[in-house]
């Protein structure tokens, strides 16, 4: 629980806001449609308590929305229009700097919306003055063997090996291993030739309807509790290392620029 003499305190110490963001959609048949915003918000709160010592925090409620045009059209896909998420994250960053934090830095656990993070931290930086940060927690490197047991390599990507894995050790009772099947990985091998191919160097609007039966890109069966808390575990502490980073980072010129008198 947060009060707002807590944050207030955030503030005087110069501390980092972290947002977890998350999306309400389909992830396949064995994977809850909350399981990117379960993993951003476990991921925040792990690091802000892993740097409590060293920095101040606070940790918001996460966003449980994001841009997910890929999974629109399946049941349990609730996604926000880009306009509204950028809409959103300003008015997240506005309060965040009306509460006299000057660094934010958001926490994703979705791979649709790092692009518009990416625009919202410049955005927020030019109108409310912050120095803000996105982080994509699941693109945080893993450990050679870890990555390694990830069978599927780069197509491990929506409710496979990771975000299996991930939950099984985060939230076990909200995985049913009994419906988790391969799927996806064909498809996507299959159109590995093309240079328009999904996952590659060229823009793709792919959906996964394209690519997948299920709605699982990837290898779930292959998951287990332990390589999912040995993930998580090595990319909270990449995580930890990021909340200090930005910690130490310079303000903004301009936000000194507009400071009313007030000394750091
Ligand atoms: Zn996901």
């Amino acid at each position: 629980m947060v009060r707002s003499q807590e944050v207030a305190a955030v503030a005087a110490r110069s501390g980092v806001a972290l947002v977890p963001v998350g999306a309400t959609e389909q992830h396949g048949p064995h994977l809850p449609v909350t399981t990117d915003t379960a993993i951003a918000e476990a991921f925040a709160a792990a690091a802000g308590a892993q740097v409590v010592d060293e920095v101040a925090t606070w940790v918001l409620p996460a966003l449980p929305f994001g841009f997910s045009p890929e999974h629109a059209g399946r049941p349990g896909t609730i996604g926000l229009s880009a306009e509204t998420l950028l809409a959103i994250t300003d008015d997240i960053g506005r309060g965040i700097a009306a509460s006299g934090i000057r660094r934010l830095l958001f926490v994703n656990g979705h791979g649709g919306n790092p692009e518009l993070l990416h625009v919202a931290c410049r955005q927020l930086r030019e109108r409310r003055g912050l120095a803000a940060f996105a982080v994509h927690v699941p693109g945080l490197p893993l450990p050679a063997e870890l990555a390694d047991g990830v069978t599927t390599g780069d197509l491990d990507a929506h409710a496979g090996h990771y975000e299996t894995s991930v939950l099984l050790a985060l939230d076990p009772a909200s995985v049913n291993m009994d419906a988790a099947r391969i799927d996806g990985v064909a498809e996507v091998t299959a159109a590995a030739a093309s240079l328009t191919r999904p996952f590659g160097a060229v823009s793709v609007p792919w959906h996964v309807d394209d690519l997948s039966r299920s709605g699982v890109i990837g290898d779930p069966t292959t998951a287990d509790a332990a390589w999912g808390h040995r993930a998580f575990a090595a990319q909270v502490d990449a995580l930890a290392d990021i909340v200090r980073a930005v910690a130490a980072h310079p303000l903004p010129p301009e936000w000194v620029h507009s400071r009313r008198g007030d000394a750091e």
